[in-house]
């Protein structure tokens, strides 16, 4: 009998190929998330399950699911997935670390960008019309080169939006759960405790995962010690932000800009407060979206799953 895997999304035709020459694999059609009604039915009956950050994988759907041998989340984020209860029952949980950690970076750098020079600003006031002559004060935005960047979480990620922000020549501040020592060598980064990097970061990027301790890591009262030209980028998880003090602190002008790619609640609704802000820029979660950089999570998150039906070490286990 081959094993049977509920995945809940279309994978990429070559994760497809590879999983569907190992087991019977059914994939969710659509391209919005199965009801969790239909997850925790599917889910009863499989022995390994390929899920996506958008599916709530909480102690209910892993106590229901008797035959399930292994979870493999097409992500290194894994906080939509109840891990004690995956340990509690010995069930392992994979996920696709290192090979989006570039592209996201990139997509750091380019919201960074973006949102220092004001890019959906300008490219709104050309389309519309707007552009009547050259102007000394028109769009003026923040220097990069130069700035100070404050890094909040110095992992994989962090670490290579370090190495990007060096060749702007940008000060290098960070503050992390433990000390990154070799980055410092390297790049002559420094690690500040988070109130002293608040008060000292011309751009703070966040790249902490989403747990317990850094749920609204970021809200009032650190907004309340930020510069007020400063500008906030997220491309970790939005609920390490405190949304609403983020519209109150962009309103206010406690801070200068924001620069999104995740958002809570997730999807943003369109009649969000934030859409209607002219200093925030709001990309739908498209941090490691490239052809690439999905193919392999793809292939890496079929990996982890053979090896946890076939009861090997997955090559990208969380725990
Ligand atoms: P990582 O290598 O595990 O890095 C996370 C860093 O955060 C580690 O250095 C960790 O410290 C630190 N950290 C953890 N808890 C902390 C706390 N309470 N206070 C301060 N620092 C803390 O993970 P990664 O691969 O860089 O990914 C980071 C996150 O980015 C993921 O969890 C995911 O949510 C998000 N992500 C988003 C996208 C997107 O599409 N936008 C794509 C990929 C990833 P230690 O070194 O002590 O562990």
């Amino acid at each position: 009998m081959p094993f049977n895997v509920f995945v809940t999304r279309h994978l990429t035709s070559d994760a497809e190929e590879k999983l569907n020459a190992f087991c019977q694999a059914e994939f969710w059609h659509k391209e919005t998330p199965p009801p969790y009604e239909v997850l925790l039915e599917k889910t009863k009956k499989v022995d390994g399950l390929i899920c996506l950050l958008t599916d709530p994988i909480d102690r209910h759907l892993i106590q229901e699911a008797e035959n399930l041998k292994v979870i493999s989340q097409v992500a290194v984020g894994v906080d939509n997935i109840d891990l004690e209860a995956a340990s509690d029952r010995g069930i392992p949980v994979g996920h696709t670390p290192d090979l989006l950690t570039d592209a996201t970076a990139d997509l750091t750098f380019a919201l960074i960008l973006a949102a220092a020079r004001r890019l959906g600003e300008a490219v709104d006031y050309a389309r519309e019309g707007r552009w009547q002559t050259w102007g000394l004060t028109t769009l003026l935005g923040e220097d990069v080169h130069g700035a100070a960047l404050g890094i909040i979480g110095m992992g994989r990620i962090g670490r290579a939006v370090a190495r990007r922000a060096r060749g702007f020549d940008m000060q290098i501040l960070y503050h992390s759960r433990s000390r990154a020592l070799e980055i410092e060598g390297e790049l002559g980064a420094v690690y500040l405790p988070l109130p002293e990097l608040l008060k000292q970061s011309d751009i703070l990027t966040l790249h902490v995962p989403l747990t317990e301790e850094t749920e609204g890591l970021i809200g009032t009262s650190q907004f309340e010690r930020m510069k007020p030209h400063a500008i906030l980028i997220n491309t970790a998880r939005g609920a390490v932000v405190d949304t609403d003090a983020l519209v109150t602190a962009l309103k206010r002008g406690q801070i200068g800009y924001a620069g999104l790619d995740v958002t809570d609640p997730e999807p943003l609704p369109p009649d969000h407060a934030l859409y209607t802000l002219p200093n925030a820029l709001i990309l739908p979660h498209i941090g490691s979206a490239t052809r690439t950089a999905r193919n392999n999570i793809a292939l890496l998150a079929v990996d982890n799953l053979i090896a946890g039906l076939q009861g090997q070490p997955l090559p990208k286990a969380v725990q």
